[in-house]
């Protein structure tokens, strides 16, 4: 299940249920109105329906929870499968606090391809790793063609400044070492800090690697679309 906005819904039935909902079918990758069937009640927290793609006619799920009146309740509206088009990935705000115009190129780029403008976003997802390779890279490089900048930023960019200070938190006298001669000093802060910690070592150190190689295998696995006028039929 997939939550959707409450602002999706553009019309209610007289009982209060979303009539129709707007968001991007995730078979015709259109921005469509979804019109909703009657709603069903199953037991006294939830009702469903299912609704319909205005476009093609592709079915998809819609689930309401209730509040204790029996009416719809704010902020639940539920839709399975998930709606196409993509969201914008966690922690964009630090793309927005290293540089604004970066953070509106990302911005484009979703907002072209959440409308089916394949071409118009690839270039601007280019325009933006210009954008940020120039950002990061010394003054002398940054006028260097895009696949030169990106070979660069491993030169460039210091990659271990994100493992500077583990060591010490970990230490005899350390943040976090300090703690683990009595284990009943640890609370709760201090156990999500240090499992916080972790992830973002595991996001660095195994997760993006792992899924940097998986996006190389299915960009070379991928089909290649055939060029016009290359004399295939
Ligand atoms: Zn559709």
């Amino acid at each position: 299940m997939h939550h959707l906005p409450d602002s999706s819904i553009q019309a209610r039935f007289a009982n209060g249920f979303a009539r129709t909902v707007e968001l991007i079918c995730p078979q015709c990758h259109e921005k469509a109105i979804f019109e909703a069937h009657p709603w069903q009640e199953h037991g006294r927290q939830v009702v469903a329906t299912e609704m319909q793609c205005s476009r093609c006619e592709n079915e998809m799920l819609l689930v309401q929870l209730l509040d204790d009146m029996g009416s719809s309740k704010p902020g639940s509206l539920f839709t399975y499968p998930a709606p196409g088009g993509r969201s914008t990935m966690p922690g964009a705000q630090h793309l927005q606090a290293l540089s604004g115009p970066l953070a509106r190129s990302y911005d484009s780029a979703l907002k072209l391809y959440n409308h089916a403008e394949w071409g118009a976003a690839a270039l601007t997802v280019r325009h933006l790793l210009e954008g940020l390779a120039a950002r990061l890279l010394p003054a002398d490089k940054r006028s260097l063609p895009l696949p030169r900048q990106l070979e660069a930023l491993q030169h460039d960019v210091d990659f271990a400044r994100p493992l500077q200070d583990i060591a010490q938190l970990m230490a005899p006298d350390g943040a976090f070492g300090r703690h683990f001669d009595d284990e009943s000093s640890i609370d709760k802060v201090t156990a999500e800090h240090m499992l916080e910690l972790a992830e973002q070592l595991l996001q660095y150190l195994v997760v993006l690697p792992g899924e940097m190689v998986d996006l190389r295998s299915r960009i070379a696995t991928a089909p290649v679309p055939l060029r016009r006028g290359s004399g295939v039929a």
